[in-house]
């Protein structure tokens, strides 16, 4: 039964970080819209929690004091001073910042278990601009002559809300990408991941490192244990989809075997007890590019196919698609224009960031796979040089992170 009708210029799929950093830029635009999320927050979402400096970079954007005022204090934020790599010889690697140099709230990354850091997100929703609607599903969308209907189910009955731009944050298995019949999945451009959270790992470092093991026996994937507060570690698994398929891998099975049975990490998990179960989730690489933008529509984040393919991350990547996004919100709202050729640039800017690592993504995927992990483990040496070349470009990284805004060129 339909018990109400909402209308509104902009409407936003998904309150994860990607349609959140949509709304919480779009309001400092001074932008009005509705915003919708099928779950209640806190709620879970299966990730590794690895804020990595595009996220940093995003929450300096939403506020320059936000590390100083409300993160650096947060018992849900475990600050990180580097990364471990965990090496096959069980000689580890370990790449740690310089905190002389660095300010006392510079972290190269952080970790947060999305429960936590997604209502952090949420609650800086602003509601003198956002109508924002949790615990409402959206269960069918249609075009119409003005813009889009979208019938959403929540517990007092159906809802129908009418607006002129959509916007698709509603993650891998969005409702609007399968509206426009663009989920595809190419598995070279594809990962498969599971995670689980465990209490008393062994031999955790001091400094809170990220830490990764790349397995010599199964190509293009890595196992990571990061650190989370009260003694917790996030520890997962991840290979791009395609080696899985074709070797007919099981990832979760291979989670476990690594856990129980490979020299290295077994030990570290002697002690260890499982604070939750084993779950999975895929991840659409931006080694493919989606066509993130139409006439009345715009995709951010998982939609929009944007985690980084050499890492799996994706949080930092989705809260920059929102930034980017929202930018070219205003530029339609102002010109009352909502037609694709008004968010042409949108996908130029929406991958620039990118570059780089795709195209170094898509060098190296057909090249032999079984190279892949040996080379990592052999060609990152524990040495004088590589220390220090890391810790410097660690530092620049930072820098970059905490002191400069992203730019958007809309036209
Ligand atoms: C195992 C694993 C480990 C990962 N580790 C990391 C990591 O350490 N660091 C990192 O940066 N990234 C990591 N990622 C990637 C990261 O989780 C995603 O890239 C990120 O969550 C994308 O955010 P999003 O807002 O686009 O989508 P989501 O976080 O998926 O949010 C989508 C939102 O849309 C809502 N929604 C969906 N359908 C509807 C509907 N019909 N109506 C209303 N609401 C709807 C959902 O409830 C959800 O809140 C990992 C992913 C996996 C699977």
């Amino acid at each position: 039964m339909l018990t109400e009708k909402l209308q509104s210029v902009v409407c936003i799929i998904g309150a994860g970080p990607a349609g959140s950093s949509t709304s919480i830029f779009l309001s400092k635009l001074g932008i009005h819209h509705i915003i919708i999320d099928a779950a209640s927050f806190p709620r879970n979402k299966v990730c590794g929690d690895g804020l990595d400096m595009k996220s940093i970079r995003m929450l300096n954007q939403i506020d320059p004091n936000i590390f100083q005022n409300e993160i650096l204090s947060n018992p849900n934020f475990t600050p990180c001073n580097g990364v471990r790599l965990i090496h096959p010889s069980g000689k580890n690697r370990d790449y740690v910042i310089d905190r002389k140099l660095a300010k006392p709230h510079y972290h190269p990354f952080y970790v947060s278990k999305r429960m936590d850091f997604d209502h952090f997100l949420v609650k800086k929703i602003d509601k003198a601009y956002a109508n924002l609607l949790t615990e409402t599903k959206a269960k069918s969308i249609e075009k119409t002559t003005e813009g889009w209907k979208i019938i959403a189910e929540n517990r007092n009955g159906e809802l129908e809300i009418n607006c002129k731009l959509l916007v698709g944050a509603d993650g891998d298995h969005s409702l609007l990408l399968r509206h426009l019949g663009e989920r595809k999945i190419d598995r070279k451009h594809y990962a498969g991941s599971v995670r689980q959270y465990f209490k008393g790992v062994g031999d955790m470092h001091p400094d809170n490192l990220l830490e990764f093991y790349f397995p010599k026996k199964y190509p293009f994937s890595y196992f990571w244990i990061f650190p989370l507060p009260n003694g917790e570690a996030n520890v997962g698994y991840i290979m791009v989809s395609k080696y899985a398929s074709e070797k007919n891998y099981n990832i979760r099975k291979i989670f476990t075997e690594l856990i129980t049975t490979d020299p290295i990490l077994k030990q570290r998990f002697a002690n260890a007890t499982p604070t939750g179960e084993v779950e999975g989730w895929g991840l659409p690489l931006s080694s493919l590019q989606r066509k993130a933008y139409g006439d009345g529509w715009l995709l951010v984040g998982d939609a929009a196919s944007v985690v980084s393919p050499s890492n799996g991350e994706g949080i930092g990547n989705a809260m920059m698609s929102g930034c980017i996004a929202a930018e070219f919100i205003a530029k339609a709202i102002k010109l009352d224009n909502f037609e694709e050729g008004t968010f042409k640039n949108y996908q130029r800017e929406l991958y620039r960031p990118l570059k780089e690592e795709i195209d170094r993504y898509n060098k190296y995927i057909d090249k032999k796979p079984e190279w892949s992990n040996w080379l990592i483990n052999n060609l990152i040496m524990d040495n004088f040089v590589t220390q220090k070349l890391y810790k410097k470009f660690m530092q620049k990284w930072m820098e970059t992170a905490y002191e400069k805004r992203i730019k958007v060129i809309v036209d």
